[in-house]
């Protein structure tokens, strides 16, 4: 019998990961890509002789001993020589207190640390570092994503629900809410700072908890080599197992059939049939744009109308001529003195200092900075490419700057500076607002099922950031959801 065939639109990793189950499942799969190289948001580049890593800072759940390993072992990435364990989340440079001090896996030293920066918030400060305690040295890195909410019934249900055992017990008003919201009672501006640094304030506090929780753990971990080796392993593994990628080839329909999805046109007008259709990208573009906006409902306009992409990421990446190997890897950096934009302000950010790989040549180092920053601000400014050149160059100096009081003399060091903005993401990706990881990690948003299918279309399905939720390990199981609900014909 002829093995049915899944057009996948898409070679991000949910793309990538949904081929490799269709593969693994008996079907045929085509992944295309308008990128000239699959990987979507895992992105990298090279400038000069540095390699810059445009994406993931830090990966969740591959460790063997957790159930998530599967999904990295299924992808060809199950290889623990791939991965370092990252033994701290990050060290805390407060210039407000002067105060400098690293996130670590001993949370009784975290409390005092917080203590010094925060004594006025003694309270608050053993409050989370008791959910934390809670949490650490469990399974939680997946909790909820083994199989599609759609197929979440009866002993499925039961199943999910003893996996999301260590976190019920917090699942309450006061952890749901923002972490904006949970802070607002803080005194210190550090520790406010710090607290709504780790994933942004819009973020509900036991998600935030949690990543500190995982970490503390030692379920997270840095790429070796970052994302360029990560994507390619996926890549050679998806082609092994017979699955083809057509990059350079963006699709700009979907072709529908009597309510059935039959195949995709592709940019130059070819046409491409097949048994069914997977989009792996922006969920607005697919359902307003490829789709024209004729399968929707009003829980689709609702989420697309009033729910906001996650802020994106501007990346600033400089290449040194100097070692810093020895220096600790992430940091976040407390500002005295706010960066500047139109009439916002940066307060804080977050910095790499990319020791763990070949990221630059021997004796030199990469370091890169990254903001989460406002759309509407670069898209203002891409239309007068002049206005944009100038503020990225602007910005890469002020960062620079303070990054020099920091490391003093690297600022005389930079060989290679690199910027890259919330437009640039858009532009590679086509993901809404250049969003780094779909939809804001609101509570809402967190707590809402979304669907996987688009009522009244047949053979149609959608997997990643937006059809499920942001970040590496969600985006694989949204692929291997697609495969779990064409074998369940949902
Ligand atoms: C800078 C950055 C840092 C990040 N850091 C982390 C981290 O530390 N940890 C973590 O877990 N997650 C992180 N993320 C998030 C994570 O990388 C993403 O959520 C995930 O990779 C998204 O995968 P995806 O397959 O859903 O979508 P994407 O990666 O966006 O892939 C979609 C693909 O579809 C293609 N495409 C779109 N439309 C079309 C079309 N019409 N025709 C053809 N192709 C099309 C695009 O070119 C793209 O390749 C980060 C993201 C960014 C950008």
């Amino acid at each position: 019998m002829q093995k049915k065939l899944l057009l996948i639109i898409g070679s991000g990793l949910s793309g990538l990961s949904a081929g490799t189950y269709a593969q693994k499942a008996g079907y045929n799969s085509i992944v295309f890509d308008k990128h000239f190289h699959p990987g979507g948001c895992v992105s990298f580049w090279k400038r000069k002789d540095f390699l810059i890593d445009g994406g993931i800072f830090m990966l969740m759940g591959c460790k063997p001993e957790l159930r998530s390993y599967q999904v990295f072992k299924d992808l060809g990435v199950g290889d623990s020589n791939l991965y370092i364990p990252m033994k701290e989340f990050g060290t805390f440079i407060d210039e407000m207190t002067g105060e400098k001090f690293t996130i670590g896996s001993d949370l009784n030293t975290l409390e005092k640390n917080l203590k010094k920066i925060a004594p006025e918030d003694t309270a608050i400060i053993e409050e989370i570092v008791r959910v934390i305690k809670d949490i650490k040295g469990k399974d939680t890195a997946s909790i909820g994503m083994s199989l599609p909410p759609e197929l979440n019934k009866g002993i499925n249900k039961l199943k999910m629900l003893w996996e999301a055992r260590p976190m019920i017990k917090h699942m309450n008003k006061r952890y749901l809410q923002s972490m904006e919201k949970f802070t607002e009672n803080v005194k210190s501006e550090s520790l406010k700072s710090l607290l709504n640094g780790i994933f942004g304030p819009k973020a509900p506090t036991l998600f935030v908890l949690k990543l500190v929780a995982i970490m503390a753990s030692g379920h997270m971990s840095f790429i070796k080599n970052g994302c360029q080796t990560f994507i390619s392993k996926i890549t050679d593994n998806y082609k092994s197992l017979g699955g083809e990628i057509r990059c350079k080839q963006r699709v700009t329909k979907i072709l529908v059939d009597d309510n059935k999805a039959l195949g995709v046109q592709l940019a130059n007008g070819t046409t491409v049939k097949g048994d069914y259709v997977v989009s792996a990208s922006d969920s607005e573009n697919t359902i307003y744009n490829l789709l024209e906006g004729k399968y929707t409902s009003p829980d689709i306009e609702y989420i697309h109308k009033q729910w906001k992409p996650e802020e994106s990421y501007m990346l600033a990446t400089y290449g040194i001529n100097q070692d810093l190997n020895n220096e600790h890897t992430i940091n976040m950096l407390n500002l005295k003195q706010p960066i500047n934009y139109g009439d916002k302000q940066i307060t804080s950010f977050l910095f790499r200092i990319m020791n763990y790989g070949d990221f630059a040549p021997k004796g030199k180092s990469v370091i890169q900075a990254r903001f989460n920053i406002n759309w509407d601000y670069w898209n203002k400014l891409d239309k007068d490419k002049e206005s944009y050149l100038k503020e990225k160059k602007r910005f890469a100096n002020e960062v620079l700057e303070r990054l020099n009081s920091h490391y003093p003399g690297i600022k005389e060091k930079v060989e290679m500076t690199d910027v890259s903005t919330p437009c640039t993401i858009q532009r590679f990706t086509l993901n809404k607002y250049g969003s780094a990881s779909g939809w804001g990690t609101t509570p809402e948003c967190l707590a809402k099922k979304r669907n996987r299918t688009l009522p009244g279309l047949k053979n149609f399905y959608m997997a990643g950031q937006w059809a499920f939720a942001g970040g590496v390990l969600p985006t694989i199981y949204s692929g291997k959801h697609v495969i779990d609900l064409i074998n369940h014909n949902y």
